[in-house]
């Protein structure tokens, strides 16, 4: 049984009809999986949509079987044939595209100076990226210049760049343009110049990780 993703190939598709693939029942009550599927389930940092089928509102889990699967807080009707209306929140998938894809900037901005990503969590109001040495010529924490990191950050949002995403096999890769391939299974916006107010709000370092937090909103070019 295969579930087509369409969020991985749309970060902008806010709505679709789809017939249901298969349903069930567990632990979090009964559920169903379209057959094109626009909404991301929470994972790789990210949060899961929020949605609606038939207007009705739904929770979004990727379940055990690999499905993203939608949970209706009450039931819904429909046979084989019918085709039900998927809607998500237009706002929140943007934000979270953006908050997102600022995290990998920041990823790719943080490279020249020894760091490499080791972990994303990109909610609003709590989004940060660790990061762990590579190697031993690594910039301390404290000496890292945390003004000019933001100052070519806002200014490549500024300047644009386009993100793309393919296969590869079984991996999703996902290319800031001028950077390096990510393998990734996030949604992004199509273009860094999507992305407003960044700001660094936080950087700290324990254990051998470097967190910093940020934020950043979708913004209309
Ligand atoms: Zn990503």
């Amino acid at each position: 049984m295969s579930q087509t993703q369409l969020y991985l190939d749309d970060t902008y598709l806010f709505n679709s009809q789809s017939q249901v693939l298969t349903h069930g029942e567990d632990e979090f009550g009964a559920w169903l999986a379209l057959k094109e599927n626009i909404f991301h389930p929470q994972g790789g940092g990210q949060p899961a949509d929020t949605g609606w089928i038939n207007d009705i509102p739904v929770k979004i889990r990727r379940h055990i079987s690999g499905l993203v699967a939608v949970y209706p807080q009450e039931a819904i009707q429909y046979d084989n044939d019918t085709r039900l209306t998927a809607l998500l929140s237009a706002p929140e998938r943007l934000r979270n595209a953006a908050l997102h894809t600022a995290g990998h900037l920041l990823n790719c901005e943080l490279h020249q100076y020894g760091w490499v990503a080791r972990s994303g969590h990109h909610f609003p109001g709590e989004a940060r990226v660790e990061f762990t040495m590579q190697g031993a010529g690594a910039v301390l924490s404290e000496d890292l210049p945390v003004d000019k990191i933001s100052e070519n950050i806002i200014k490549k949002l500024r300047h644009g760049a386009k993100v793309s995403a393919w296969m590869e096999g079984e991996t999703r890769l996902t290319l800031i343009e001028n950077t390096v391939p990510i393998a990734c299974g996030g949604t992004h916006v199509e273009n860094i110049n999507q992305i407003g107010g960044f700001l660094i709000k936080a950087v700290k370092f324990k254990k051998d990780v470097l967190r910093i937090s940020y934020d950043a909103e979708y913004a209309i070019p």
